[in-house]
């Protein structure tokens, strides 16, 4: 089979080769079952042994303390704005750090629960920093604390979660860590829940992985819808209602391909986490060296998954960036376009992309910088 294209997309996006093949090859008849993954009841053994490697494979891979729950649910990132606050916030108070557009997503929606503030706003650097943590305007009687940890679209990431007992807060802090979830291992002493879409680093889209600490559940609002409370979804172990059945069939795949990943002489979440480290080094080193290309955000808190980056100065006209988009594509790199808001280019380069493709990327910038510095 000829090689595949490097695909960058920000999600849903790319997925190991290794899983899409086993994918197919199990799409008919699924183990002998006769069926494919699509058709089980979702209460067969079949697919209980399936959804059981899956939550046993991320615990192992996240060292997820026996304390938290791991549910499997549905609605995404999105959904978990209104299901977080209908399930923490008991009406009260919520402070929310927005650090790029998707934790303002999640500030706005929060607000139609519960009484929401923002602590920190990094708006007047144009989301290219963290609002130092010193900085938070955090209240004694929050509910919860909100974070992003890895902005998506802004390419601005936590590389350390903050520490708010330290800082005198006593509230639990949540993260949306969609799009770099299983790309490094979460200190779960600083957190008390964390949701993800799968779409971004881990499976198809439909699944949405939220992990949550015991003691925070079993507070939801009256108005939460009851596939929604996160009590009667962690009693159900994630089969209150049918679950994203195929979704936590390939994830779990992933997740297996992930426990057996090597890398630099690691295996498993050091491995990958290592390969990101490199990926994006070589990235951020090409763009910053490149007299036609810049990535705007601050070096301390560069994501490893999303490399936002422009032309330069004069070179940042549509007809460039267009240019630059379809030449990528005519080598086989897709979807680097730049989110609709920000506009420029965006190469999202999770835990599936190998590093070739990202010395390929750093190849064509070099000579597009040839062709048109
Ligand atoms: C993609 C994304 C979302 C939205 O996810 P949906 O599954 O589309 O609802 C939320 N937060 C972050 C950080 C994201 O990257």
């Amino acid at each position: 089979m000829s090689q595949r294209p490097f695909n960058f997309s920000a999600g849903p996006a790319a997925l190991p080769e290794e899983v899409l093949q086993q994918v197919a090859a199990e799409m008919l008849n699924w183990q002998g079952s006769g069926m494919s993954v699509m058709e089980m009841s979702h209460r067969g053994a079949e697919f209980t042994s399936i959804a059981e490697a899956s939550e046993r494979d991320l615990r192992d891979l996240l060292q997820v303390p026996s304390n938290f729950h791991i549910l499997f649910m549905q609605g995404g990132g999105l959904a978990e704005n209104a299901i977080v606050p209908m399930n923490l916030s008991r009406g009260g108070k919520v402070d929310v750090v927005v650090s790029g557009s998707w934790s303002k997503k999640s500030a706005q929606e929060a607000r139609r629960y519960a009484d929401v503030s923002v602590a920190a706003d990094g708006a007047a650097g144009r989301y290219t920093s963290l609002p130092p943590v010193g900085s938070w305007q955090l209240r004694k009687d929050a509910a919860y604390v909100h974070l992003c940890s890895n902005e998506t679209i802004d390419g601005v990431e936590f590389h350390e979660l903050p520490d708010l007992k330290a800082l005198g807060c006593d509230a639990p802090l949540v993260i949306d860590c969609s799009s770099h979830q299983l790309s490094r291992p979460i200190d779960w002493s600083r957190v008390g829940l964390a949701f993800g879409g799968a779409q971004k680093n881990i499976g198809p889209a439909g699944l949405t992985l939220v992990f949550v600490r015991e003691d925070l559940i079993g507070h939801a609002m009256s108005i939460c819808p009851s596939a929604f409370d996160f009590k009667t979804v962690a009693e159900a172990k994630s089969m209150y209602n049918t679950p994203p059945t195929f979704g936590i069939y390939v994830a779990g795949l992933v997740f297996k391909w992930l426990k057996a990943f090597s890398y630099a002489g690691k295996t498993g979440l050091a491995a990958i986490e290592q390969r990101n480290i490199d990926k994006a080094q070589l990235l951020y080193a090409a763009l910053d060296a490149s007299p036609l290309f810049e990535n705007r955000v601050a070096t301390d808190c560069r994501s490893r998954m999303n490399v936002p980056f422009y032309l330069r100065g004069a070179f940042n006209t549509d007809t460039l960036t267009q240019a630059f988009l379809t030449g990528a594509k005519e080598r086989q790199l897709l979807q680097l376009k730049g989110h609709k808001s920000v506009g420029g280019m965006r190469a999202s380069i999770y835990n599936a992309m190998p590093l070739e493709g990202v010395q390929a990327l750093v190849a064509y910038l070099k000579d597009f910088e040839t062709q048109y510095g």
